[in-house]
């Protein structure tokens, strides 16, 4: 047997069952996989559930107003995922008649639907040989060829797209792309590498060689830089007074706490540090709570009742911390 037999038919009997599996509804497929990037299967399957509960169709997304869209995703973090979803919703509904295209240049062509989800969409919603390669891909053609170009180039990740390109060839694409990126998420995992339960231990070049934990190569990433805030817990006759200012371009159109690299305290207790890694970042904030200070007077603040904390999106930084000092829920 070869290689897209053989893991095809792995895939047929060990897939999980999730729930986006049950059918192969484009839609469907478009909201997990942008789901899932950046997100564990785990924390995204309740997300997927609502979503599709509250937007079923391209249409009601489409139709949604933004900030209901980001109230539901709030905690799945990257919000631009949720911004793009929506503004790809509405361009379907004006450009293709309200239905995914199954060409991969004209699935390019939407918000928010790069080559890796153009080509999940169109192999495994639709059937046909596109490829769709995202670290669990490189990560096992890396290791079952022993490739050692560095995966954060552009060139290796061509190549190895050339290469399931070719070896996708006459398969069943749908189960051949999921059953690589399958196998990436059960068995050819980051440190834990099961070889003994992989249907391709037999044509790995790396388990042959005993080198599987040499793969894939990787340059070392750029230590993100580290921004210090005062951030401030202001509340008063149940209202808490929040910030409208996202000119860091971090999660437009949230509402976030309150938060200034320098400011005069005096009036403020210091309750507790909290950390919060970005991508790209890293927030080191300094919470203080109001007791009789100055409050902030810039353009960005607005006094909200309480309770609408429920229905307006926060920033996950701030809600985590919102939480902790239970003010919200
Ligand atoms: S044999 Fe091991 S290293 Fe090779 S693809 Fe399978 S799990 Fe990965």
């Amino acid at each position: 047997m070869d290689i897209q037999k053989e893991l095809c038919e792995w895939f047929r009997k060990n897939h999980r069952k999730l729930i986006f599996r049950e059918n192969k509804d484009p839609y469907s497929i478009w909201v997990s996989e942008i789901m899932a990037q950046q997100t564990r299967i785990e924390t995204m399957l309740p997300y997927y559930e609502n979503w599709m509960r509250d937007y079923p169709t391209i249409e009601a997304l489409a139709n949604a107003p933004i900030e209901k869209i980001l109230k539901s995703w709030e905690g799945l973090g990257y919000y631009n995922r949720a911004r793009k979803l929506h503004e790809g919703a509405k361009q379907v509904m004006n450009d293709y008649g309200g239905k995914l295209p199954s060409d991969v240049e004209e699935l390019e062509k939407i918000q928010g639907i790069g080559p890796y989800t153009a080509g999940a969409i169109a192999s495994i919603a639709f059937d046909l040989e596109a490829v769709a390669v995202d670290g669990n891909v490189l990560r096992v053609i890396t290791r079952l060829l022993e490739i050692e170009d560095d995966i954060s180039k552009p060139a290796t990740v061509k190549k190895v797209k050339n290469i399931v390109s070719e070896m996708m060839k006459g398969s069943q694409p749908s189960d051949f792309t999921q059953g690589l990126m399958e196998l990436g998420a059960l068995v050819c995992m980051p440190s834990v590498i099961l070889c003994d339960q992989c249907p391709l231990n037999q044509k790995c070049q790396s388990y042959a060689h005993h080198t599987q934990s040499l793969f894939p190569v990787k340059s070392k990433a750029k230590k993100s830089p580290e921004y210090v805030f005062m951030t401030l817990l202001i509340i008063k006759d149940h209202q808490i007074l929040l910030s409208r200012d996202d000119q860091d371009g971090l999660m437009k159109g949230f509402y976030r706490l309150p938060q200034y690299e320098k400011m005069d305290l005096e009036g403020y207790e210091f309750i507790k540090e909290y950390k919060h890694v970005y991508s790209h970042k890293k927030w080191i904030m300094k919470l203080y709570e109001w007791k009789k200070g100055k409050l902030p007077e810039d353009d960005y603040v607005i006094w909200k009742d309480i309770d609408e904390l429920k229905v307006i999106p926060i920033i996950g930084a701030h809600l985590k911390i919102l939480k902790e000092r239970e003010v919200c829920q």
